[in-house]
């Protein structure tokens, strides 16, 4: 069944692997909502040309993920068939320095999120007979790492989401997979160098190769591209038994 003409929302999608969901949605022929932070300028930038190189409509809704109303208004107006949850941050320190309000925040736009925005998409699919909702988890839904404790639990309890959004839909027409990629070169990424140096006592150098490609046997940074082209094929007829699943793509790390 071809998707051309269905909608997608993606959360956190203006910039890395959000964006390049929206992309290859778009190259399908699914007209995309994004969602995210960044200058106007180059958020309009990034939707304009999602309409000019596949001829699909793109939106914008700059809701934020902490806000459960704001989540819940933008699923409401864009009434997507597909509903990717993207959005996330990542913050690095050990438990005993990790401050409060980045716990808050780190739980609230990886996992809360997920489950606000599943809350409102879920009776419009329902309706519909007909869903597709994917999670962008991590390898860290199924691994831990030392200075990632808000982040390693937030990815574990949305992989415990996904299985059960999945359990509760499965008559109903909707799929509801995790994705979990390992590392990534995005701006989350290279955000997290400088914390993980001082929590490592690390050289940027050191954080690379014996954190960052270490952990994956290939040695190579996993790409948007390969991430978003799995969500494509999640979202398709073929794979309408795939449902409460959590599909790595990390180079060989979980394993
Ligand atoms: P990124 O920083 O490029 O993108 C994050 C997106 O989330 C941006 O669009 C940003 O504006 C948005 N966002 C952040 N806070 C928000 C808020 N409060 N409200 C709305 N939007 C908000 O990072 P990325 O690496 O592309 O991450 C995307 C997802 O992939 C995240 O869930 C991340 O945990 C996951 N992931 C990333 C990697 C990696 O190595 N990059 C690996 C595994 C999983």
């Amino acid at each position: 069944m071809s998707l051309k003409g269905k909608t997608a929302l993606v959360t956190g999608s203006t910039s890395g692997i959000g964006l390049a969901y929206a992309r290859a949605l778009a190259a399908v022929g699914v007209n995309v909502v994004i969602n995210g932070f960044g200058k106007p300028e180059d958020i309009e930038k990034e939707r304009s040309s999602i309409e000019a190189d596949f001829g699909v409509t793109a939106g914008y809704d700059g809701a934020d993920m902490t806000k459960h109303e704001q989540i819940a208004a933008m699923v409401e107006a864009a009434a997507p068939d597909i509903l990717i949850c993207n959005a996330g941050i990542q913050h690095v320190s050990p438990i005993e320095e990790f401050p409060p309000e980045k716990w808050e925040a780190v739980i609230a736009i990886n996992l809360s999120s997920a489950f606000y925005a599943m809350r409102a998409a879920i009776p419009i699919m329902k309706a519909r007979k007909w869903g597709r909702i994917v999670c962008t988890a991590s390898a860290h839904s199924k691994t831990a790492s030392p200075f990632k404790s808000a982040y390693v639990s937030a990815k574990h309890g949305l992989a415990g989401l996904v299985k059960t959004a999945a359990l509760e839909t499965a008559t109903d027409g909707i799929t509801v997979n995790a994705i979990s990629p390992g590392y990534v070169w995005t701006p989350l990424v290279e955000h997290q160098i400088p914390d993980t140096m001082k929590a490592r006592n690390m050289t940027r150098e050191q954080v690379l190769h014996d954190v960052l490609l270490a952990g994956q046997p290939t040695k190579e940074f996993v790409t948007s591209e390969q991430v978003a082209a799995l969500a494509v094929y999640l979202c398709g007829d073929d794979a309408k038994a795939i449902t409460g699943a959590n599909l790595s793509i990390d180079g060989g790390w979980t394993a």
